[in-house]
């Protein structure tokens, strides 16, 4: 009863009408202030690898690790990591399952435009773009904010988006048990930008249904047309 698809758009050269989030300079971040990402971060103490390891990367790049510039560079990269793949210590159907309410409403819910952060596993370069969920109830509906923070929780840990996409279906599925659900994730690799692929407009789209949304052609169309920018 599941099904994946995936396709990749050309999208027009201007990337203004595309309206997804550009990495903020807000918290979410590896700036320069210390305390900025360390704030965010559970209390216990880096251990020296990961920042031995980015020590090691610096002069695998042929840099001096011992420059000015570079020097506290080790430790910020390694609470910028760490920062970036806390989704690991969470567990997304606990988070759910604390926000389930009993409740007869059964047309579809529909989240859009969920921002979202992640990293490619294959290059640790950054994916970011929208997720959309949607779910139709079957007498228990969940806090509307929840929807976004599963989103997140897989979305910081290293992923392929399409493995992120089914993640999201699945935890949504066990927990509530509805009558389907939907998710769309629409994001820019940088892998692919950056790295000499050059498709520096180019949006991968992603997938991943169940129940209603595979057996019920009008109600896949619903969410399709719901969401549509
Ligand atoms: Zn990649």
């Amino acid at each position: 009863m599941k099904s994946n698809s995936m396709k990749q758009e050309k999208m027009p050269s201007d990337t203004s009408e595309n309206n997804l989030p550009l990495p903020s300079s807000g918290h979410n971040c590896c700036c320069d202030d210390d305390e900025c990402c360390s704030a965010a971060l559970p209390a216990e103490p880096l251990t020296g690898n990961l920042s031995g390891a980015v020590y090691s990367m610096l002069e695998g790049i042929g840099e001096d690790p011992q420059r000015e510039g570079l020097l506290k560079t080790p430790e910020r990269v390694a609470r910028s990591l760490r920062f970036l793949t806390r989704g690991y210590s969470e567990n997304p159907e606990e988070l759910l399952k604390n926000a389930v309410f009993t409740e007869s409403y059964d047309e579809m819910v529909v989240v859009r435009d969920i921002d979202l952060f992640s990293m490619c596993e294959h290059h640790l370069l950054p994916f970011f773009g929208k997720a959309h969920v949607a779910y139709i109830p079957d007498g228990k509906i969940v806090g509307l904010s929840k929807l976004a923070r599963v989103v997140e929780v897989f979305a910081r840990r290293l992923q392929v988006q399409e493995r992120l996409t089914q993640q999201i279906r699945d935890a949504i599925q066990t927990v509530l048990n509805p009558k389907g659900v939907g998710v769309v994730i629409e994001a820019k690799h940088l892998c692919m930008v950056m790295r000499g692929v050059e498709k520096l407009n180019s949006i991968t789209t992603t997938s991943a249904m169940s129940g209603q949304f595979i057996t019920s052609q009008s109600t896949r169309s619903e969410f399709l047309r719901l969401i549509r920018p």
